[in-house]
């Protein structure tokens, strides 16, 4: 049935139009109309899965230096939107019409205005190449309007999140392949040579998400679990890729004789207070606690266990695997009590377990199977949502521990105390003047970042892996 109306559609849309890039007249599978009818009916969509960074004077800085690379390039008809999405990730993306997104996560690791540039020039590539319509089936854009369908809950708990990432997942936020996205890079070299940047800025991005992604992969096979980077595909060093240099070299040819500043100074103390790590709006992770200051509450999992805080829940991964839970929440429209909402709500037919109490909300919690494994599903209210902590003993996991385990992590779930609420703020980048003798190691020691502060420290300041800091250098600190 699918791919039949995917073959339907398919035939429908596909027209010829004129590359907008290229000149050369190629099949399309959609229009320009349909293209920007996506992008306008999915921003709103995206930006409240993402959340847009609350910061208007960051967002229209970044606005003005997009604005000033769409207007000299190929799609200059278009109205380009800039968005800062308030997300840890370490991305950028585009959606088809001209809607551009930079996560704030990627922000932190820019070092000057011409990298700013770079990343959006490479994106508004995309969008001028029409690369998201070139790869678009027509099953693809049928699936992006059935499952953007959905209601989003702000906060936590919906799973249209989940799918804008599953469906976009597969181009937008992962790149383009190869081709494309040296198609992109060449385009972006360009324009930033044409709004009268140096070209060569697109090799420092390169360079910093390349050094993102081998720490990034790193720590990750380290905890045997998969790594995410940013269009993922640094297979050799960018410093070492022949065809990307070229591309680059090309656009040097456009470039004014004395390129302007790089803007580093005036970057920086844009980006002088940004959130690193987790938003209070998504919920702070503090080792195996977690505490949400506008859904306000706070619980803690077992010790040595990882958190993984995702836009629409929580996953809390024991050491090794072996057992993994997840937090969701829903709203709760009815007089119910706990044990009603999960038959009525989850489907869980006749529970068989207890009525809890944690901090004396009203809750519920069962042990039962889940996909066959050992697991156990608690249920509690506050302030009209109702949370649900599901968990599951996997292979090599004692199950009447983990069990026990769960149990405890329900019962910890509790509305933040007076003393709670600082933990509940989130950590930001500050500048600091290097003076003589500064070590990564010793601004390592001073700062709140968990976690190996030495190596982030060094990705923050473009000194990954083993760059100290220089008397006078103005770097990034997380306080
Ligand atoms: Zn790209």
């Amino acid at each position: 049935m699918r791919t039949f109306t995917a073959l339907t559609c398919l035939l429908l849309l596909a027209a010829c139009a004129t590359n907008p890039v290229t000149g050369r007249r190629e099949v399309a599978l959609m229009s320009e109309r349909q293209e920007i009818a996506i992008g306008r009916d999915m921003h709103p969509k995206l930006l409240q899965a993402y959340g847009e960074y609350a910061d208007p004077a960051l967002q229209a800085y970044v606005q003005g230096i997009g604005d000033r690379l769409a207007a000299v390039s190929h799609r200059s008809n278009l109205i380009y939107r800039f968005t800062v999405v308030d997300s840890d990730q370490v991305n950028a993306f585009a959606l088809p019409g001209g809607y551009i997104y930079i996560t704030r996560g990627l922000l932190a690791y820019l070092g000057s205005e011409a990298e700013l540039a770079g990343v959006l020039g490479h994106e508004i590539g995309h969008v001028t190449a029409r690369h998201a319509v070139r790869q678009y089936t027509a099953a693809t854009a049928a699936q992006l309007g059935m499952t953007l369908g959905g209601i989003f809950v702000p906060g936590m708990g919906s799973n249209v999140a989940q799918n804008v990432m599953g469906v976009l997942g597969q181009a937008l936020l992962s790149g383009y392949g190869r081709e494309h996205e040296l198609e992109s890079d060449g385009l972006g070299a360009q324009y930033l040579a044409q709004a009268g940047y140096d070209p060569q800025a697109i090799l420092g991005v390169l360079r910093a998400l390349k050094a993102q992604g081998d720490y990034a992969t790193a720590r990750a096979t380290a905890e045997g679990r998969e790594p995410q980077t940013y269009h993922g595909l640094f297979a050799t060093h960018p410093d070492e890729d022949t065809r990307l240099k070229e591309v680059l070299a090309k656009a040097s040819f456009l470039a004014p004789d004395t390129p302007a500043d790089d803007g580093r100074m005036a970057y920086l103390r844009r980006i002088d207070g940004l959130v690193y790590g987790d938003s209070a709006e998504q919920g702070i992770r503090r080792e195996n606690r977690f505490y949400h200051r506008d859904l306000d509450f706070a619980l803690a999992f077992p010790a040595g266990w990882r958190l993984d805080n995702r836009p629409d829940r929580l996953l809390a991964i024991a050491p090794g695997g072996t057992a993994q839970a997840q937090l969701t929440s829903q709203d709760l429209n009815q007089r119910i009590t706990p044990r009603e909402f999960m038959i009525q709500r989850l489907g869980i037919r006749n529970p068989s377990g207890e009525e809890i109490a944690p901090a004396g909300l009203p809750g519920y919690s069962a042990p039962l199977k889940l996909q066959g494994r050992p697991g156990r599903v608690s249920v509690i209210f506050h302030r009209k949502q109702a949370y649900i902590l599901a968990s599951a003993a996997l292979d090599g996991a004692d199950p009447a521990a983990v069990d026990a385990a769960m149990r405890q992590a329900a019962l910890s779930f509790h509305p933040l105390r007076e003393d709670e609420k600082p933990l509940a703020e989130p950590l930001r980048l500050r500048l600091y003047t290097a003076k003589a003798g500064d070590r990564f190691a010793g601004l390592a020691r001073a700062s709140r970042l968990t976690g190996d502060a030495e190596a982030q420290l060094r990705l923050l300041n473009g000194a990954y892996p083993t760059g100290e800091p220089v008397a006078g250098q103005v770097l990034k600190r997380v306080k």
